[in-house]
């Protein structure tokens, strides 16, 4: 079987903290228990270093990442101020909760306490 070097050196400035979707998907790859033997996470690495190699990886930091969860989070607020929502509804999206098939969740996926949302 011929080697097949992946070699991430020359970009490890460049991924170092990167938040993008290609390096994020290289992480949760990486936490994936269900990714026996590592056929995901290789699948990931071969697109992120794919994307390097082209000029193509965009790298977004975690301040930017953040600026665009506050800004969807305004967004979110807006909208729903605007569909006239509870109080309580709005200081969940505050509290950095998101609709979701009809349950508040957060970026973890965890859903609020009943009766948390009116
Ligand atoms: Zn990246």
């Amino acid at each position: 079987m011929a080697e097949v070097r992946a070699d991430f050196a020359p970009y490890r400035d460049e991924i170092r903290d990167c938040t993008c979707l290609l390096c994020g998907e290289v992480a949760c790859a990486l936490s994936d228990v269900r990714d026996f033997g590592g056929r995901r996470h290789l699948a990931a690495c071969v697109a992120l270093l794919g994307a390097l190699m082209a000029g193509e990886h965009v790298r977004r930091s975690y301040a930017e990442m953040a600026a665009e969860a506050r800004e969807a989070k305004a967004v979110r607020l807006a909208e729903a101020e605007a569909a006239g929502a509870s109080p309580a509804t709005l200081a969940a999206i505050e509290r950095g909760y998101a609709k979701y098939a009809g349950f508040m969740v957060d970026g973890i996926g965890a859903g609020m306490t009943p009766g948390g949302v009116r």
